[in-house]
């Protein structure tokens, strides 16, 4: 097989042939969540879409080749405020986050990565970094915090290019009064009353988020490696910042080769938010749908769009499902090993182009239906697998499916109707509150409402 593999590098723009620094040894970060509530589906797309990396760089340099490292953000502002809204410990909101994350993952067939470092573990790297950048003169103390002095560094703005004036006229930096200028961002702050702490140089507090990735990635990649991937929303400033970070402290004008991002998602046509109240989480997903529907209806749509995630076209990736797992209902058993189709894998290596490898699933479907042979069932289950489908049986598949039809619930249309549950509550419209409530206990749907929201099960 050759290895041929191309990818879009965020870094320039442009569409690049992947070569590995070292192809024994790739490596490849990937920005984990920070666990302060359970993972929505836009949370979900990074995962899913950087499994299909790992998967496609493992096939192409064989498994042992390939270092995956994605971590978890268990230290934040965040989650320092959802502790307090949820009247729970701090350790105890990120351990049932992080081992609903794990579930979740579990359900979608990501596999699990090499390492998983966890920020709090790494709390005396990140004191390290931040006096070597002290030392080299890239970053100052000033009131217990210690801040990065971006103009320092002269490629700041080459991965979101964009001009260090337009970065300050985009308020997206944080403004405030310690800082010597408005783009400096912060490497450590204190930490109030209450708020957990670690000692360090410049006094009890923790470390900025930005550095965590930085310190992270190089603990078990190196001071340059492979790949780094995330969300469209990590470009700036998480991305930017990580870079001049890792750059000044190892003084290489490379830290990862390609960046990669996935585009964002969107529930029916609008933005997922808190204020709006229209965030699904996968769990909720999961209680009707196969973590195989939500992983193909995820990859209908190439990765560097945005997807409008919709009912609809949840139900046309069932659909689809089923077409394949009836099409492997001839001849039995888990199929012989055999190579994943040409053709197939040159897709997926040209930028992760997955609605292509879709279609050619299709194509062995249908060749498959046609001609049934064990070599066109091995070869249909050989793609499949590579995109992380056929986890079951057809038997398996289509039993479960009997038993989530019975139920029939929309989780799209129940977390719609709760909303405006919500909403009616608000304006003291009990009686349309009421009526909706009736309605949901129609569709088979149980309401729990606590101090944060309301959560739903099934009846
Ligand atoms: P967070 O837990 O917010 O740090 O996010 C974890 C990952 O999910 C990051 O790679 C984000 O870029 C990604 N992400 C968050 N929201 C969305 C969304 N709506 N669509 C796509 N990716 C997202
Ligand atoms: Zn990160």
């Amino acid at each position: 097989m050759n290895k041929d593999i191309f990818l879009t590098n965020s870094l320039g723009n442009k569409k690049e042939k992947f070569i590995p620094i070292n192809e024994k040894k790739i490596g490849m970060y990937v920005c984990g969540p920070t666990v302060y509530d359970d993972p929505h589906i836009g949370n979900a797309r990074p995962l899913v879409i950087f499994d299909i990396l790992y998967k496609v760089l493992k096939c192409k340099f064989g498994s042992k080749s390939v270092r995956y490292v994605r971590n978890i953000t268990d230290i934040d502002d965040k989650i320092i405020q959802s502790s307090i809204e949820k009247k729970i410990s701090i350790s105890d909101l990120t351990t049932k986050v992080t081992s609903n994350y794990h579930d979740d993952c579990k359900y979608l067939k990501c596999e699990k990565p090499n390492d998983e470092p966890k920020a709090t573990e790494n709390i005396s790297l990140m004191i390290n970094m931040i006096e070597d950048l002290i030392k080299k003169n890239y970053a100052y103390e000033i009131k217990n915090h210690v801040y990065f002095e971006v103009k320092k560094f002269k490629d700041y703005g080459k991965l979101s290019n964009k001009k260090l004036e337009e970065l300050i006229a985009g308020s997206r930096v944080e403004i405030s009064e310690n800082k010597k200028n408005p783009e400096d961002f912060v490497l450590w702050k204190p930490s109030n009353n209450n708020e957990p702490y670690w000692e360090s140089p410049w006094g009890k507090g923790r470390p900025g988020w930005h550095l965590e990735c930085s310190v992270m990635s190089r603990k078990y990649l190196g001071d340059t490696f492979d790949i780094h991937a995330g969300g469209v929303d990590l470009v700036f400033p998480h991305h930017e910042n990580e870079m001049a970070q890792s750059q000044c402290a190892n003084g290489l004008d490379s830290f990862a080769k390609i960046w990669m991002h996935n585009g964002f998602l969107t529930i029916e046509g609008e933005k997922m938010s808190k204020s709006i109240g229209n965030i699904v989480s996968v769990r909720d997903l999961l209680k009707e749908n196969s973590g195989e529907t939500i992983r193909l209806c995820m990859l209908m749509t190439h990765y560097r769009q945005p997807i409008n995630w919709t009912t609809k076209s949840m139900k046309q990736a069932k659909k689809t499902l089923d077409g394949w797992y009836s099409s492997l209902k001839e001849f039995e058993g888990k199929g012989q090993k055999t190579e994943v189709p040409k053709k197939f894998i040159k897709a997926l290596a040209d930028d992760l182009n997955t609605p292509r490898a879709i279609s050619i699933l299709h194509e062995l479907s249908s060749e498959q239906k046609k001609r049934p042979s064990q070599q066109n069932r091995d070869n249909l289950i050989a793609a499949g697998n590579l995109l992380g489908f056929f986890n079951f049986t057809p038997q398996e598949w289509f039993d479960s499916n009997e038993k989530n039809n019975s139920s029939e619930i929309d989780v799209l249309v129940v977390e719609k109707k709760i909303l405006e549950r919500d909403k009616a509550r608000e304006a003291g419209d009990f009686s349309r509150a009421d009526k909706l409530r009736n309605e949901l206990t129609k569709l088979g749907v149980v309401l729990e409402d606590g101090p944060n929201g309301t959560k739903w099960r099934h009846n």
